[in-house]
């Protein structure tokens, strides 16, 4: 077997220990003589598991009896649609901040059901930067503020929240578990799993149980309501059983490797590895405004764009899989989520250090 260092955007590198946990229970979960695949999800076996990825999720993020925490389907995608179908019954606007790709997406799908306010835009700079919170237009009869903290394809990551009153709602798909943050100060942050909670499939929500009220269930499709999610226990119809189960075997090796505090500083010694090899060479850039570089997706460029495809090629070959940025923006990407371990970014920053000494 040869495993390599998988820098991919997501679905990403996941924990190795719980690739080799899965892969003994998967023919005989807990003698129980089937896979999690295999079982009802009403069953108690399913349950269990579904009951312990929320108590485990609750205890790493410090998430109190205040929030409901629900799996559902569609991916954070779907999400940039169900959102505003919940939270908006009985206001007019949202407001949403757009710092990228995803923000930008997400204020697309609200306008199919409300009218947004753009609060502030980095678009004009490319989105290099985050827009400077004393010129932010806030709307305070909106009704909710959305937020991106962590730009998966630019690079780009913040987590000092606007002043407002209104909820603020988090699309953290590409840095939640990664660092320690306070739940209360947020009224609704979401994630797709396939980056630091699990594989692909599942999509996980956490919302203020006062915003459930907001939920019209006359108007919204079944499965979308988050109020009937949560009267259901995101059981309303059959939900993702085994990214579910994946999702529980990722927080318990969260939970045995120091939590969210101790991922928090590996994540800070391996985006400063990183960071650190990029700026003190001539030969690679990151064009983010420092105070906000993400740590979690780390674009970089090649003074020569001509040597692109062959650092790919090469790196590839060394075992430094999917290190290309995303199709819309080409260059480089390394995504270092909680999975990757320092050996994989001190990997690739001696890579790194050898194609420019060969071909600089
Ligand atoms: N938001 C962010 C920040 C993302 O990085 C992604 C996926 N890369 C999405 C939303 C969309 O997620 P999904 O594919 O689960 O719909």
């Amino acid at each position: 077997m040869s495993r390599v260092y998988n820098f991919c955007s997501g679905p990403a590198a996941l924990p190795e220990a719980v690739l080799i946990k899965a892969q003994q229970e998967l023919l005989d979960w807990h003698g129980k003589g089937v896979s999690v695949m295999e079982m009802s999800h009403r069953s108690d076996e399913f349950v269990s598991i579904l009951t312990s990825a929320k108590a485990r999720l609750s205890r790493l993020m410090g998430i109190s009896s205040d929030y409901e925490i629900l799996f559902v389907q569609g991916g954070a995608s779907g999400l940039f649609a169900q959102i505003p179908a919940n939270l908006c019954h009985g206001f007019d606007k949202a407001c949403y901040i757009d710092t990228g790709t995803w923000s930008s997406k997400a204020l697309k799908e609200a306008k199919k059901y409300t009218d947004v306010v753009v609060s502030g835009s980095t678009k004009s700079i490319n989105y290099t930067s985050v827009p400077d919170f004393s010129t932010l237009n806030i709307d305070e009869a909106a009704a909710y503020l959305h937020i991106t903290p962590n730009e998966t394809i630019g690079g780009v990551e913040y987590m000092d929240l606007p002043q407002t009153d209104l909820p603020i709602v988090a699309d953290m798909s590409s840095n939640i578990l990664s660092r320690a943050i306070d739940v209360s100060k947020y009224g609704m942050i979401y994630a797709g799993a396939q980056k630091n909670i699990g594989p692909a499939g599942v999509a996980i929500c956490i919302v203020r149980k006062d915003l459930l009220e907001r939920s019209n269930d006359d108007a919204l499709p079944t499965t979308w309501s988050f109020a009937n999610l949560a009267k259901n226990d995101s059981m309303i119809n059959t939900p993702p059983t085994f990214a579910i189960y994946l999702a529980d075997l990722v927080f318990e090796w969260l939970e045995q490797n120091g939590g969210v505090a101790a991922m928090e500083q590996h994540n800070i010694a391996k985006a400063e590895l990183l960071y650190q090899a990029i700026d003190n060479s001539s030969f690679y850039s990151n064009p983010i405004d420092v105070r906000y570089r993400s740590r979690m997706n780390v674009p970089f460029v090649l003074a020569d764009e001509k040597l692109e495809s062959v650092f790919l090629a090469e790196s590839e070959a060394a075992g430094l899989s999917t290190l290309a940025g995303h199709r819309s923006v080409g260059g480089m990407r390394a995504s270092i989520y909680n999975a990757m371990p320092m050996a994989g970014v001190e990997a690739l920053v001696a890579f790194m250090k050898d194609f420019e000494q060969r071909y600089a």
